[in-house]
């Protein structure tokens, strides 16, 4: 039994979790009904922990592109653009992907955390230095360790205490890589992206901004934080995803340098992985051809996420710092956690929930995810759910 010795907490904390009654971790969507609806333990459930910022996974048009590709193309790819050969497809999505976001070029990955160790594997080596925000996501951390440059990781959204790391690396700068979110995935708070690109461009290292949350929901034209902070030309890599505001799976990255093609060769997660299939490229066009013809929905998730922000600030409950369609709750320890979210489920209403180590700070935390394709009347719902549990919990 030794090799499973190292799970041994593993099995404390399930078993803790057993005994509270909770099963977090295993929720099973017996139907689904909507971008915003499913049946959870047989009760009609609305969905408010779902990353489908755009509320487009039943959109006509993508399930039809989706369909007509397998139809077309058949279900999968079966292997690797490398050593299988690249459909059509994917370097049309690559070409509606650079036109969208006015760079040179892109590279579709398999998933989003696979563009991440694709990217960072390939462009950061030994040789290399990566200044990191301590809030960045697993993917970048793992990204890191298998490119093996040095890692530096520097506070959340501070600055200054970036600008001393990178001034104490001397001419390493031009070595050094910063990476950023443009919407932190825990709390839903942006990056101060204005003030880290002037810094980048002081010390002339590099910036790459991971705007897997941001992409579709930030911007005029949905291009993310760099586009509503105004400072695309100093991002030299933005990495993205599929699985969030596009409503399928896969990654990419995009990048005015040229020698972003060489990536393709030196990247073994994008080398030895099979490509993405027709049906998901099919989906994902079409998604972003829905994002860029209908800036309503973004209007329309901001509207959303902005009620439920505010009503559960009215509430009294202890929120991210800035409304964002990812709406945390930091709630004061396991229990309380446990108590709200299954109340929640209780009152038909999905959302995360994230125990430490997983949270920023070492607190629980309920996180709401919105969507455009939220009704008025499910935000309220979700809003009366919170309201009368908080009164339960308030009066015990
Ligand atoms: N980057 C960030 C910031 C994320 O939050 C996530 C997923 N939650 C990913 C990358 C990975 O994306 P995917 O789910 O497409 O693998």
């Amino acid at each position: 039994m030794a090799i499973f010795d190292k799970f041994q907490h593993i099995v404390e904390a399930l078993q803790e979790l057993a005994e509270s009654g909770v099963d977090t971790i295993n929720v099973v969507m017996e139907q689904i009904i909507s971008p915003t609806e499913a049946m959870i333990n047989g009760r009609h459930t609305i969905l408010a922990g779902t990353n489908n910022y755009l509320g487009l996974t039943f959109d006509p048009d993508c399930i039809d592109a989706a369909c007509k590709a397998v139809h077309d193309q058949g279900t999968g790819t079966t292997g690797s653009r490398m050593a299988n050969g690249t459909y059509a497809g994917h370097v049309a999505l690559e070409n509606d992907l650079a036109d969208f976001f006015g760079c040179r070029g892109t590279i579709v990955f398999s998933t989003g955390y696979v563009a991440n160790l694709g990217v960072l594997a390939a462009l950061a080596g030994p040789e290399d230095v990566i200044l990191l925000d301590a809030d960045c996501h697993a993917s970048i951390y793992d990204g890191c360790r298998l490119g093996g440059a040095d890692v530096i990781r520097f506070r959340h959204n501070d600055v200054n205490d970036l600008e001393k790391r990178l001034k104490r690396l001397g001419e390493r700068t031009e070595n050094a890589l910063i990476l950023v979110e443009g919407i932190y995935s825990m709390l839903g708070d942006r990056a101060p992206l204005a003030d880290i690109a002037a810094v980048k461009n002081k010390y002339g290292a590099y910036l790459l901004v991971d705007e897997a949350h941001s992409v579709g929901v930030l911007g005029e034209n949905g291009r993310g934080l760099a586009e509503e902070a105004g400072v695309e030309d100093s991002v030299d890599f933005i990495v993205g995803t599929f699985s969030k505001s596009l409503g399928s799976i896969g990654g990419y990255c995009a990048s005015n340098h040229p020698e972003l093609e060489l990536i393709r060769y030196a990247s073994r997660p994008y080398i030895f992985t099979a490509s993405p299939s027709p049906s998901i490229i099919a989906s994902t066009r079409a998604a972003l051809a829905a994002m860029r013809a209908r800036p309503e929905l973004r209007q329309r998730l901001w509207d959303n996420a902005r009620r439920l922000y505010q009503g559960l600030q009215e509430m009294g409950f202890v929120l991210g710092p800035e409304p964002s369609p990812i709406v945390a709750i930091r709630l004061g320890n396991k229990a309380e956690a446990l108590s709200l979210w299954t109340g929640l489920l209780e009152h038909g209403v999905y959302v995360n929930m994230v125990l430490p180590p997983a949270t920023p700070d070492n607190f629980p935390l309920l996180r709401c995810s919105m969507s455009a394709g939220h009704s008025s009347e499910q935000v309220e719902h979700i809003c009366e759910a919170f309201d009368s549990l908080r009164k339960v919990a308030q009066a015990s």
